[in-house]
């Protein structure tokens, strides 16, 4: 087991204080505390790892604010059993959270420098139920659904209907909605025997969720 960060870290501190003031539960705090976000960051914004703000991770693209990273994990009430699906991997640090509290998680990304970045992270830490693939998570992942649970980290304009096929009934999306580069509201939508129940889970800034062509 690696020690908390937050015994080495001040900054890391400050966070755990900030998720829980925020009343982020235990087990995802745990989790978050014990994964070295500086690892996910470029060199530039190592001082930066342990703000409660998304940062630059290169090609226009950011790492997750640390809240809304255990807002989405949260509302996805993984369970040991869940088989994840994650639209946008990006530094791969979600996928990191997600890794320890479901069975396995698969994760697209449309940037193959982004994805082969965060292969050598899963590798580092030594997370090995993480299955990546390079491509247009529009399409969602076929050959591996129905997914437990599916997590979109980039805003899309509508609930994609592919994704919402490729969900499990009973299982549960979160996705960023909206068409506002700024503002979106993030959704949970659970899959149901006759449609889907959809609730809302406030705001967030996400970078947009682009359909279409694998950039190198
Ligand atoms: N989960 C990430 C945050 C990623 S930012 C993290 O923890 O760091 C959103 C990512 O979604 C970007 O890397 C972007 O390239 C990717 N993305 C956007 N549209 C996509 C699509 N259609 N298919 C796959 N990845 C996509």
């Amino acid at each position: 087991m690696m020690t908390p960060a937050s015994t080495r870290n001040p900054g890391m501190m400050q966070l755990v204080f900030e998720l829980r003031k925020n009343n982020v539960a235990d087990d995802v705090i745990d989790i978050m505390e014990r994964t070295p976000r500086e690892l996910f960051v470029p060199q530039a914004f190592q001082d930066r790892a342990f703000e409660n703000a998304a940062l630059p991770i290169g090609h226009h693209q950011t790492i997750s604010q640390p809240l809304v990273v255990a807002i989405m994990t949260e509302a996805l009430e993984l369970t040991d059993r869940c088989k994840v699906l994650e639209i946008g991997t990006g530094s791969g640090y979600q996928a990191a959270i997600l890794a320890p509290m479901c069975r396995r998680v698969y994760t697209i990304e449309r940037h193959r420098m982004l994805q082969d970045e965060a292969i050598k992270r899963f590798a580092q830490l030594r997370i090995h139920n993480i299955t990546t693939r390079c491509g247009d998570g529009s399409k969602g992942w076929p050959e591996q659904a129905p997914f437990d649970r599916i997590i979109v980290t980039a805003a899309a304009i509508d609930i994609p209907p592919v994704l919402v096929d490729q969900l499990a009934i009973g299982g549960i999306m979160v996705v960023p909605i909206g068409d506002d580069q700024h503002d979106q509201r993030l959704v949970k939508v659970v899959r149901t025997d006759d449609g889907t129940e959809i609730s809302d889970l406030g705001w967030v800034r996400f970078v947009p969720f682009v359909e279409g062509e694998v950039l190198p």
